[in-house]
């Protein structure tokens, strides 16, 4: 009888054809993810992920960081027999006994997914749950509301015994989607948007613009700590500091004020554009939602994608602040955004901007800067970060 975990596959199941190279993507995350952990066996079978932590291994670490891992659905923690049903009976006893006993009601649930197995499901159920009312008078059956739920699961490799499952962060597994550059800066939407694309399976490279002495060394290391609770959930990754004080007073100096916001974001997208080229990304992603600040109308979003080629994934565009809001607090990164920090997009902050910009108003505002000149000086001093959670 040995502990081990199961990790259940969500939407890669229904992957087809490339749902071999789903799983073995995920089964390298989790290996990542876990190798510092301690030793741990690991395999795959009936659209499940069996790991076996060897004695030194924390099990309860182990479970708080494979329920950050996209592709996961859901976390058990189980225990291992044969499948021999009087095995599973002295399984309930020995490891679930304190549980029943301080508890009222309880039901049993099985699963049988070796069909081989000579009984059903509803057989098993009856079966173990009779023993369980024999070795625990004080306990009755409840199937609405059980205090507590004996799972029977039999599988390929062996029964499983289990009170529920964790869930997971659900998703695809990172690097099964292709690769995309964040825009990442110390608020509170762009570590959201990071964390939702790299649920859907993307790798994430992330970038951000600095501009010191405006902005704080301490705004920087706010970043740096975002950047590390989202390589919770993406693995790690590399994080570039754009050098951008000098493009900024450029910008201040030389175009209208009116139009500032919005050549300033076209600049930034101009200067991704070349590292994500350069990393092999291809896409940018940024925190904005339509019409959240005056640099986020629809209007200005559209002059700000015509900046670059690649195309810009904005996965909070219809998202209100509030539920933005709650899905930081999940994901841990509320805390560290709200850190009073300036960013520098809000230290040069025009009094009027624009909230209809029109792309042939600002093409021509923009002739002015030597783009080229600005691209090329502010990507071949980047400042590279690797980030590890
Ligand atoms: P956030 O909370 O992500 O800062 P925001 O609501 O404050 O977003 P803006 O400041 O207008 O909105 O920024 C819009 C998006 O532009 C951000 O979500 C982010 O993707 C990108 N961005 C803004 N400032 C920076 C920066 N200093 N470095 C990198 N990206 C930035
Ligand atoms: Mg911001």
């Amino acid at each position: 009888m040995k502990q081990i975990i199961l990790l259940k596959l969500g939407e890669i199941v229904l992957k087809g054809l490339n749902r071999r190279s789903f799983e073995k993507r995920l089964m390298k995350n989790v290996r990542h993810s876990l190798k510092h952990l301690g030793g741990f066996d690991m395999k795959f079978a009936q659209s499940t992920i069996y790991i076996t932590p060897d004695m030194d291994m924390d099990i309860d670490r182990t479970v708080e960081l494979l329920k950050k891992i996209f592709g996961v659905a859901s976390v058990v923690r189980a225990y291992e027999t044969q499948k021999d049903l009087e095995c599973v009976k002295k399984l309930v006893t020995d490891i679930f006994a304190n549980d029943l006993l301080k508890a009222k009601t309880f039901k049993c649930a099985a699963k049988r997914s070796d069909k081989q197995f000579p009984m059903k499901s509803p057989e098993i159920c009856a079966l173990i749950g009779e023993y369980i009312l024999d070795n625990f008078p004080d306990l009755t059956v409840n199937v609405e509301n059980p205090d507590i739920i004996i799972n029977i699961e039999i599988r390929d490799y062996g029964a499983y015994v289990h009170t529920g499952k964790i869930q997971g962060a659900g998703g695809m597994p990172v690097g099964s989607n292709g690769k995309a550059t964040l825009l990442l800066s110390g608020g509170i939407d762009s570590p959201v948007a990071g964390y939702m694309t790299a649920k859907r399976g993307v790798e994430l490279n992330a970038v951000h613009f600095y501009s010191h002495p405006y902005t704080s060394e301490r705004a920087k290391d706010k970043v740096i700590e975002l950047a590390k609770i989202i390589a919770q959930y993406t693995g790690p990754f590399n994080l570039h500091i754009v050098h951008f004080t000098k493009p900024q007073l450029e910008i201040y100096e030389k175009c209208p004020d009116d139009e500032l916001t919005v050549i300033m974001r076209r600049v930034m997208m101009k200067i991704t554009e070349k590292i994500a080229i350069d990393t092999n990304s291809i896409a940018l992603v940024t925190g904005e939602s339509i019409g959240q600040v005056a640099s986020q109308t629809l209007e200005s979003l559209g002059v700000t994608d015509a900046a670059t080629a690649l195309p810009v994934i904005r996965p909070l565009i219809g998202m209100d602040k509030e539920e933005i809001v709650t899905v930081a607090h999940k994901i841990g990164t509320f805390n560290t955004s709200i850190l009073p920090y300036e960013d520098c997009c809000t230290v040069f902050v025009p009094k009027h901007p624009k909230t209809k910009p029109k792309l042939e108003d600002i093409l021509k505002s923009e002739q002015v800067l030597d783009m080229n000149n600005i691209i090329d000086e502010c990507t071949n001093n980047l400042e590279t970060i690797y980030i590890q959670p």
